[in-house]
């Protein structure tokens, strides 16, 4: 880590003192229903780029032989089109912000996006699989996924060539786990952009990925206000923020995403409060001077900064 005093694996403490445990429980439950409350918990890109790994690792290679869609006006076509993906094989699953794609074989891909609280689910047999789904897919060897949307999501197909066209994510920028994405490659995005950081950061023309939670650790840890204006970032500064990009997000994507969002087998991330730096952690001390956190409004959105460690 940098020399800013911030942890870099967020800080483990080992709690003895069972009335500071429950108060961190506590803590712990507020934070929780405070981002539930805030940011209707989308999945940003550590929850689907955990998501696609495991989807890799658990369908590639298997044929699909059957599907069953409860919600057809989730899909991008009819029932009776969509139908063409019985029998092609699985290949590789990648993320692309909030959208995962999985390549079929032969030429199709399967876009899914999540929306608020949308669920991904792999079952060994049918005996695991939910009272209500948006899309069920049995594969030949007899274990099968669900697609659950709590709010509304999309579930799209496109072969190699209408891919290009998809409205939806054909201008979705860079994704942060792309090798692409360098210092070189922040720095040619942001010049002769206008506006405020944060909103370039949540544009996901710009970026993609970046959603309000994960913002605003990036933010504190490159040490720049969230109203700072792109064009006078220098380039020490485009370095820390490309840095601190990386960081956040690798860090989160190694625990397995949030807390509050569940993996393709149904189990928490461990990214949770303990793991954020500002965060929504109003008067709460900063990690780096322990002046308090405020919480101001910028634009439509919130943000938690350190008023000293981050001066507009
Ligand atoms: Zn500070």
């Amino acid at each position: 880590m940098d020399g800013g005093g911030i942890p870099a694996g967020g800080t483990i403490v080992t709690l003895r003192a069972s009335p500071l445990v429950r108060r961190v429980q506590d803590q712990s439950k507020y934070h929780a229903r405070l981002i539930e409350d805030c940011e209707r918990l989308m999945p940003e890109l550590p929850e689907i780029a955990n998501l696609a790994r495991q989807m890799t690792k658990q369908l590639k290679g298997k044929r699909i032989t059957d599907l069953d869609v409860t919600q057809p006006r989730c899909l991008n076509m009819s029932v009776k089109k969509f139908r063409r993906i019985v029998g092609k094989s699985v290949e590789e699953t990648n993320a692309r912000g909030k959208w995962l794609f999985t390549n079929l074989y032969p030429d199709d891909n399967l876009l899914l996006n999540l929306g608020m609280g949308g669920d991904l689910r792999h079952h060994r047999s049918s005996a695991t699989l939910p009272k209500k789904y948006q899309l069920r897919v049995t594969f030949d060897d007899k274990t099968g996924l669900t697609v659950t949307f709590s709010w509304f999501g999309y579930i799209h197909l496109a072969s190699d060539k209408e891919l290009l066209k998809h409205k939806m994510t054909n201008k979705l920028g860079i994704s942060p786990t792309d090798k692409e994405f360098t210092v070189e490659k922040l720095a040619s995005l942001l010049s002769g952009r206008r506006g405020a950081i944060k909103s370039f950061l949540l544009n996901q023309k710009n970026v993609a990925g970046i959603g309000n939670v994960y913002v605003q650790d990036i933010l504190f840890r490159a040490r720049l206000h969230p109203l700072r204006i792109t064009q006078t970032l220098t380039g020490s500064e485009i370095e820390a923020l490309h840095r601190s990009i990386c960081e956040a997000l690798n860090q989160s994507i190694r625990l397995g995403g949030l807390k509050y969002e569940r993996d393709l087998y149904g189990r928490r991330g461990k990214y949770g409060p303990e793991h954020f730096l500002v965060a929504y952690k109003t008067h709460e001390p900063c990690p780096g001077c322990k002046t308090a956190v405020v919480k101001i409004r910028t634009g439509s959105t919130a943000s938690y900064i350190c008023p000293k460690c981050q001066k507009l």
